[in-house]
């Protein structure tokens, strides 16, 4: 079960963002070291987080380190990545969801142009709550900090944070790393960042409480019940009896959802992340595309056009030798399906050159059941060539 599709209570994805050097690593190093003093974690030493090993998702390889802890609320894991372009990665390709992030912003620098990347991709990507870690403040004056906090909360504002409603912690990895138990910035840091995210973090519970969205992988064809569509529940609850539409390539089918089945029994409703099998009224087969969804009635819109951020794969990670020109068009895959894509660069951008990150818009051949957020991949005969993901349906 994947993509963070079910309701868990106690349990949280977290991980740290911020200018390259203001601290992350050392502030997840001190984490677990400070939580393993109460048995809440496990610690993990500074060098073994910055070596984090190559993933390889969506096509594209990331280095991703993950450490896990809990408080008295709950558990949480957390992502590290060692690079900027990891993180930027990780954050477009969505391979590391993240409920909260936490912002570290170095005192010594305030906050820098990396710390303005991660908020404003934290934000299209629909992260929205942040709690900011002031690092390094046992070697500033107390007014530069006011300073840092003032600039910190301006740029909340100015990415669409709440700025008023988003906790700031003034610490020290480092100190709290050397087992400082004295100071205000040492492990005392760390277990008020602790209690500003069981207190300000609630983990997901969109899921249950939404539109469901059924995305069609394959139909069956069963003698005296007729077409079965089957997937996995994406999003939302879904009723025996309810009125719903199949959507996508340019179409929408009226139907009514007669029976389904989960693990090949009859069942009067079915959730996210299970495997369903849903027979739909009047719904044959050759009606039915892969790709297409089953959403309630009048709940959605189909889409052709939409703006989105994409990393472009460099040569080295098998993407492409030559840039994006301004007009391109290629095969973009969503979930099930793939199709014929044009992607324009913004205006004033002649190319996009591989290992680059930017905004594109793209126009699909037909209007799909489309969504903000979602991740999709280019491919070039069989390679990725890049990741993105929609961050605006344009009309
Ligand atoms: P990252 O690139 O954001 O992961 O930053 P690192 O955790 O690798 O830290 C960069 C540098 O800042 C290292 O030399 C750390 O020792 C140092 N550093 C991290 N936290 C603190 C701190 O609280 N105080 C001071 N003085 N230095 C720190
Ligand atoms: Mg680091």
């Amino acid at each position: 079960r994947k993509s963070g599709s079910i309701v868990q209570k106690n349990h949280c994805n977290v991980g740290t963002i911020g200018h390259v050097d203001h601290g992350k690593t050392t502030l997840t190093s001190a984490i677990t070291a400070v939580l393993a003093k109460c048995g809440q974690a496990e610690f993990t030493p500074y060098d073994k987080i910055d070596q984090a090993p190559a993933e390889r998702a969506r096509g594209i390889t990331i280095n991703t380190a993950h450490v896990g802890y809990r408080t008295e609320k709950r558990t949480y894991a957390h992502t590290d990545c060692p690079g900027h372009m990891d993180f930027i990665k990780n954050m477009i390709a969505g391979t590391a969801q993240m409920d909260a992030a936490i912002v570290i912003v170095a005192a010594t620098d305030g906050p820098m142009p990396q710390t303005r990347e991660h908020l404003m991709l934290a934000k299209q990507i629909g992260l929205n709550k942040v709690v900011v870690f002031v690092n390094k403040c046992e070697i500033v004056d107390k007014d530069v900090l006011e300073l840092v906090e003032i600039e910190m909360r301006e740029l909340l504002d100015h990415y669409g944070f709440k700025s008023d409603d988003t906790p700031f912690i003034f610490g020290s990895a480092l100190l709290a790393l050397k087992g400082d138990t004295e100071s205000e910035y040492g492990e005392k840091s760390i277990h008020r960042l602790m209690q500003a995210l069981d207190d300000h973090v609630e983990p997901p519970v969109r899921d249950l409480n939404v539109p469901f969205f059924l995305p069609v992988s394959s139909t069956v064809t069963v003698p005296n019940r007729g077409t079965v569509l089957v997937g996995t529940m994406k999003r939302g609850v879904l009723r025996k009896g309810q009125d719903a539409e199949l959507i996508g390539y340019d179409r929408r089918q009226k139907t009514r959802i007669t029976g389904m089945q989960v693990f090949h029994k009859d069942v009067d409703s079915c959730q996210a992340g299970e495997n369903v099998g849903v027979i739909a009224k009047g719904i044959k087969k050759d009606m039915v595309d892969r790709g297409m969804a089953l959403v309630p009635l009048k709940s959605m819109s189909l889409h052709n056009r939409f703006e989105a951020t994409i990393y472009l794969l460099s040569a080295d990670e098998g993407g492409r030798q030559k840039a994006l020109p301004a007009r391109y068009i290629q095969m973009l895959h969503i979930d099930t399906w793939c199709m014929s894509c044009r992607f324009d660069l913004p205006p004033k951008i002649e190319l996009m050159m591989p290992g680059e990150q930017g905004v594109v818009h793209g126009t699909l051949l037909c209007q799909m059941p489309i969504t903000i957020g979602m991740t999709f991949t280019v491919r070039e005969a069989k390679s990725t060539i890049a990741t993105g993901v929609i961050t605006k349906l344009l009309p």
